[in-house]
């Protein structure tokens, strides 16, 4: 093969590692962003059931008053009932005496109930609780793993700039001038695999002569659709699969 393709097919892996890593860098800021939002949810899940515990506790404090307010009714009227004249009196005085330990009973049953619903409330809050434990674990757990794998990633993109400046520095002027040109245009990727007698990225169908120059390996041959550098890997697979997304 060319000399010169074989640097270029190479220079064009590199680009890919490279464009990779950066996409991977730059994806950095927003996958911090979905950690603080699942944070976020959890925390505002405790919040929710606490409002809700401290909204029954309200209730039932409401319901407790009003229970004192019919108990103390009620031993008013008991008071009053030895101090009552006639029968009329006893027996208005009487009802007034059921009807309030009436109350008393349904406003204690009412206590009961919200007793037993702030017991749930407050099992809701503990697990609420747990979770966001948990989840505050597992997010920072991620975090520390996002960190790492930036200055990993960092380090890459630092040294692949000596690598490239090397390699560039031993392909042709022209070719290196081409080469620079399609990558410019196209997105970074200039050096694609021919296979099966078509361009791999543009899919365009080559001219048999055409694919027969690229079989040989011995010119720089171009795409006539998308102008990308052609070559051909008899394993298959190479530039290809770790070329970063199609892009006509
Ligand atoms: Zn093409």
């Amino acid at each position: 093969m060319l000399p010169d393709l074989e640097r270029l097919i190479q220079l064009q892996q590199l680009d890919n590692a490279t464009t990779e890593a950066q996409r991977t860098v730059d994806a950095m800021p927003s996958r911090i962003k979905d950690l603080d939002a699942r944070l976020a949810k959890s925390r505002a899940a405790v919040e929710a059931a606490k409002s809700g515990l401290a909204d029954k506790k309200g209730e039932r404090q409401a319901v407790e008053k009003s229970l004192g307010e019919v108990q103390a009714r009620l031993s008013r009227f008991n008071e009053q009932l030895m101090a009552v004249k006639t029968n009329k009196e006893y027996t208005a005085m009487q009802h007034e005496i059921a009807t309030a330990r009436t109350e008393v009973q349904r406003l204690e049953d009412d206590i009961l109930e919200h007793m037993l619903a702030g017991d749930d409330l407050a099992a809701e809050v503990e697990a609420a609780e747990r979770a966001l434990q948990t989840e505050r674990t597992e997010v920072e757990r991620e975090r520390a793993a996002l960190e790492t794998e930036r200055s990993v990633l960092e380090r890459t993109l630092h040294g692949t700039s000596d690598e490239r400046a090397k390699l560039t520095g031993s392909i042709g002027a022209a070719a290196r001038r081409l080469f620079e040109s399609v990558s410019s245009q196209r997105s970074g990727v200039a050096v694609v695999e021919a296979r099966d007698g078509h361009c791999s990225v543009c899919n365009v169908r080559l001219r048999p002569q055409m694919f027969n120059q690229i079989l040989q390996g011995t010119e720089l041959v171009q795409c006539e659709s998308c102008m990308r550098i052609l070559y051909h890997d008899p394993n298959g697979g190479g530039a290809r699969s770790s070329a970063p997304g199609p892009s006509r």
